[in-house]
């Protein structure tokens, strides 16, 4: 069976990418492998997408997969945008960090913000393709939904009614920023 490595420790990414990539494939985590993170020091989603893909790629010689994504709130002037993960770890827990997020956000009028997902995938001959997926959305009032990971429960894509915590798996899965971005590697490559 051929492999490919899913370059995260992040489980809510690990199974969204796993489910978008075709069933041919053994999908192995860096957990797996005993291989930690590396450290994120771009100032880009793209740059840290390429970084992670990179980093772990020295690890295997079969194919491997990263992402660096997060939520960019336009009232917060982007942020926590590459910063999200880092927020949550400040914060002690998401919950935390999706309080103070809506405590920042309490008299704003806009509360637009981004989900943006930079996808970098490497071949085994060690070719790189990045892309970007970006899903506009609003911060909900409240923390709503127990389904998904991370930033769901207050985020409400465009066109929709619910957060992403409210929403099955299935159907975050089938139009997330992560989903966008893959759409996008598969015109680049086959994989
Ligand atoms: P990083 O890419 O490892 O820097 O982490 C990105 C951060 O954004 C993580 O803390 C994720 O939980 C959060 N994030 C990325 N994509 C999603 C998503 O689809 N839903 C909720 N949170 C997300």
């Amino acid at each position: 069976m051929k492999k490919i490595l899913i370059g995260t420790h992040n489980n809510g990414k690990f199974k969204e990418i796993a489910y978008l990539l075709p069933k041919i494939y053994k999908k192995i985590s860096p957990l797996k492998l005993k291989i930690k993170s590396p450290k994120e020091t771009g100032k880009s989603f793209k740059t840290n997408a390429r970084l992670k893909v990179k980093f772990f790629s020295k690890f295997v010689n079969y194919g491997v997969i990263s992402d660096d994504s997060g939520l960019c709130i336009k009232a917060l002037n982007n942020r926590p945008g590459i910063f999200s993960a880092r927020l949550a770890k400040k914060h002690g827990s998401f919950l935390k960090a999706m309080k103070f997020i809506l405590k920042k956000l309490k008299n704003k009028k806009n509360r637009n913000a981004t989900f943006v997902c930079s996808l970098s995938y490497k071949d085994e001959k060690g070719k790189i393709i990045t892309v970007q997926g970006n899903l506009k959305g609003t911060i909900s009032n409240k923390i709503i939904g127990k389904k998904g990971f991370g930033y769901d429960p207050i985020f409400i894509p465009k066109g929709k009614k619910i957060t992403f915590g409210q929403m099955t798996k299935i159907k975050k899965m089938r139009m997330d920023h992560r989903f966008l971005a893959y759409k996008k590697l598969l015109k680049k490559v086959k994989i």
